[in-house]
């Protein structure tokens, strides 16, 4: 089976999820199922097993998530955990695990993050009081089994998200050993990224007759995203989001743009928030009566406001001619919805622009959307401080230019004239291009939204800074990073993802903030950042790499020898 776009016919409600489920998403603004949901939920509600390729960004979350809670047996019946979730890194835990809190909340559902790093006592008293859903990290996950702490005798759905990330970080064998501690009749479900033959392998081995959901498809045989269309994407954290938003839509004046977001609520505030920063914002999005939607279309039209803000399902079947950008304040959900979106724009022969705003960890839907639309995405950075002060300067001068060209300067001549007696005249031009700058908000303060770079972004691709081996040795460790010594080295058959799996599974550091790593034939050194040095040796004590219980402390500075 493959994905399918969302003809905008399937609502929450024709996956047959329980009406608890369908007032939660209906109050967290969810509009309609991304792709990915409206494959996945009906078979998962059934019990059926799946493999579904899925990044983040496509909303696999939930795609996952309701099912287990639609199928949760009422609360209080007293057994163990009824689903198992298990991800790559501690940062994965934590927001799954908000998921389902959010998702379940009017069930009651009682959702346990285990992981290392965090103390073992209070999830060792949360498992006592009672867990329906368990979200853990393969290694924690582990220790708890072979302590007898985490009772898997009741578990209906066993969840292996993000498995080729699993895979890389090097917890194969983990996964291998949970899996033969659970009951056999479990429902199995497996999402990736990408499907290598590893994940294939684990596929044959444990799920049974499982639903196959593969990305892209349908885009990739239907239409080509339109040529006319300038394609761009910037890196940038979630915090800094508006501000990127503000700064671009500076630099790029648009006639007029739609920015698309994924739920009411972010329409909402984002209108608010434009509109905070002197932009003349509408939001557009489902929850709103038609009368007001067309007053919203209405001021478009006339230019008395020049941003959209809107959910794909509002902006379905819009036409508007004076659009010249697209924007996607988040990565859209399946590469469908992207196509659909820049479709907006480059219609009739003219250009458009499409820009993508993309957080790190949706730097690979942006992947995956190239590769079904086979077309380039460049990755530029944010136009910096200094380049909006020039584009201000450049929108000043060409409205100077303009003023100049029309007729109707010679009032002004007596206040030029009388000034002509004591200041130069060039003088006379720069107070009065101040001013003018001034009052077009030329001259607002701006704070500088932090670069991040696309090479620290995909840590599959080996391009971090430091990689491969041997680099950096002998050399010290980068700024704001520290150098941790390990104990074991290629003679234990140690390999960077073995060291990378380990420290991202029991700290609360993801494989993005590790550095450069170098592994001798009795020893390894991996950089870590200083402020978290510390907490990565204490939350390693109890960790095993490759079955072994490393020694891991801050590398003295004597330990220069170049690795062999
Ligand atoms: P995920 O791919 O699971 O990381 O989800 C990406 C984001 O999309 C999360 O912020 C979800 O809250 C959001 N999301 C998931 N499903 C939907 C939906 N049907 N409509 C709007 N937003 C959604």
């Amino acid at each position: 089976m493959t994905v399918n776009e969302n003809d905008g016919d399937t609502t929450f409600a024709d996956l047959g999820l329980r009406s608890e489920l369908l007032d939660v998403l209906s109050a967290l603004g969810y509009e309609e199922p991304t792709p990915i949901q409206g494959e996945a939920i009906p078979p998962l509600v059934e019990g059926r097993d799946l493999l579904g390729q899925a990044a983040t960004g496509t909303g696999k979350t939930a795609a996952f998530a309701l099912p287990v809670l639609q199928r949760m047996p009422p609360p209080g019946d007293g057994g163990g955990p009824v689903a198992l979730i298990l991800v790559p890194t501690r940062e994965l835990a934590v927001q799954v695990s908000e998921a389902f809190h959010r998702y379940g909340r009017t069930l009651g559902t009682r959702v346990l993050p285990i992981y290392g790093g965090a103390p073992i006592v209070r999830q060792l008293q949360a498992l006592k009081r009672g867990v329906d859903i368990v979200v853990a990290t393969p290694g924690r996950a582990l220790d708890h089994i072979g302590r007898g702490t985490l009772d898997l005798r009741d578990l209906r759905t066993v969840v292996l998200d993000e498995a080729d990330e699993m895979l890389d970080m090097g917890f194969a064998d983990d996964i291998e050993e949970i899996l033969a501690a659970t009951p056999e009749e479990r429902q199995t479900v497996l999402f990736s990224a990408t499907l290598p033959p590893r994940i294939d392998g684990i596929a044959r081995r444990h799920l049974r007759d499982p639903v196959r959901i593969e990305m892209g498809h349908a885009a990739a045989e239907g239409r080509e995203a339109t040529p006319l269309v300038e394609q761009t994407a910037y890196l940038v954290a979630r915090s800094h989001k508006p501000a990127a938003l503000g700064r671009l839509l500076d630099i790029e004046a648009p006639t007029a743009a739609i920015i698309f977001c994924r739920t009411r609520e972010e329409v909402d505030q984002l209108t608010e928030a434009m509109n905070g920063r002197g932009y003349r914002a509408e939001a557009l999005h489902g929850g709103m009566e038609q009368e007001q939607r067309d007053r919203v279309m209405a001021r478009l039209r006339a230019g008395t406001a020049d941003l959209l803000v809107a959910t794909d399902v509002a902006a379905r079947g819009l036409d508007i001619e004076q659009l010249t950008h697209v924007v996607n304040y988040n990565v859209p959900s399946a590469p469908e919805a992207y196509v659909h979106r820049i479709g907006r724009v480059g219609r009739a022969g003219r250009e458009g622009v499409a820009l993508t705003l993309v957080e790190p960890r949706e730097h690979r839907m942006l992947k995956s959307i190239e590769r079904v639309t086979k077309q380039r995405i460049s990755v530029e950075r944010l136009p910096t401080v200094a380049d909006l002060r020039a584009r201000r300067m450049e929108l000043t001068r060409a409205a100077l230019e303009e003023c100049l060209l029309q007729d109707d300067l010679e009032p002004f001549r007596v206040v030029v004239e009388s000034l002509a007696d004591e200041f130069d005249l060039m003088e006379v031009a720069l107070a009065a291009v101040k001013l003018a700058h001034e009052s077009s908000g030329g001259a607002l303060d701006e704070e500088e939204i932090p670069e991040i770079s696309p090479r620290t972004v995909d840590k599959r691709g080996g391009q971090r800074d430091g990689r491969p081996d041997g680099q950096r040795y002998g050399r010290g460790p980068a700024g704001g990073m520290a150098r941790l010594f390990f104990n074991v080295g290629r003679s234990a058959g140690i390999r960077p993802q073995d060291l990378v799996g380990a420290i991202a599974g029991e700290s609360r550091l993801s494989g993005r903030d590790i550095g450069a790593i170098e592994i001798a034939e009795r020893f390894s050194l991996v950089e870590v950042p200083d402020s978290a040095a510390d907490e990565v040796i204490a939350a390693l004590r109890r960790a095993t790499i490759k079955g072994r219980r490393p020694t891991v402390r801050r590398e003295r500075e004597t330990h220069t020898r170049r690795p062999r």
